[in-house]
């Protein structure tokens, strides 16, 4: 299996990547942010308790996103691979996975930041949730709380793979096609 994680602030465009690097590599696409969403609509205890948490741009617990990680995992043992986006957020999620990967002979093999400046992302998450629906795209107050959530416990993540010789950074201001092109070359690189 190849794994690889793509990381970066809320809007700076892991999904889109996701998307394009799912049909060229046919890996299988985990967005925790989607798993979450899925939980959310079932209105379970564990949906409104996720959905309290989304709605205030604030983390869901390592312990819950975890578990649905795990689940996943097993639910797809037959997968050329992983794209992890939206997780690890924190370094415990990221030795969590670790651990998982491990106990399977399996690792990750890349992590890549998509770079993106703070007004950038602010205007792209509010563009996007004209469309999305989405209550935590649609609320500047909200927007700004998870880029500070990103800052503060989720960046050191990066420098978690960094000490592992994993870490790559791109800037994502310019077009879909000129990053995207970009992450091929890391990719082929290791792959
Ligand atoms: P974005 O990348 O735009 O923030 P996501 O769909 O990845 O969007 O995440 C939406 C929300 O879901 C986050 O703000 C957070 O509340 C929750 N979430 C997603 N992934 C995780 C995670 N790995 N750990 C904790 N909370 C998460």
């Amino acid at each position: 299996m190849f794994n690889i994680v793509l990381f970066g602030p809320p809007g700076a465009g892991k999904g889109t990547q996701a998307a394009k690097l799912v049909e060229t590599y046919n890996l299988v696409h985990l967005s925790t942010g989607d798993i979450l969403r899925a939980e959310m609509k079932k209105n379970s205890p564990l949906g409104q308790e996720v959905k309290s948490l989304i709605e205030k741009g604030e983390l869901v617990p390592d312990k819950i996103v975890i578990e649905l990680i795990r689940e996943n995992l097993n639910n797809n043992k037959t997968a050329a691979g992983f794209i992890f986006d939206g997780f690890p957020r924190t370094v415990e999620q990221a030795k969590s996975l670790d651990e998982m990967l491990q106990k399977e002979s399996l690792n990750i093999a890349l992590m890549t930041t998509l770079e993106v400046e703070e007004e950038e992302l602010i205007a792209r998450i509010l563009l996007r949730g004209q469309s999305s629906g989405r209550a935590d795209d649609s609320d500047q107050a909200i927007i700004k709380n998870r880029i500070k959530v990103y800052n503060e416990q989720t960046a050191p993540v990066a420098e978690y793979y960094r000490q592992q010789g994993k870490h790559v950074s791109i800037g994502n201001m310019g077009t879909i096609e000129n990053t995207f092109s970009q992450l091929k070359t890391h990719i082929d690189k290791v792959k």
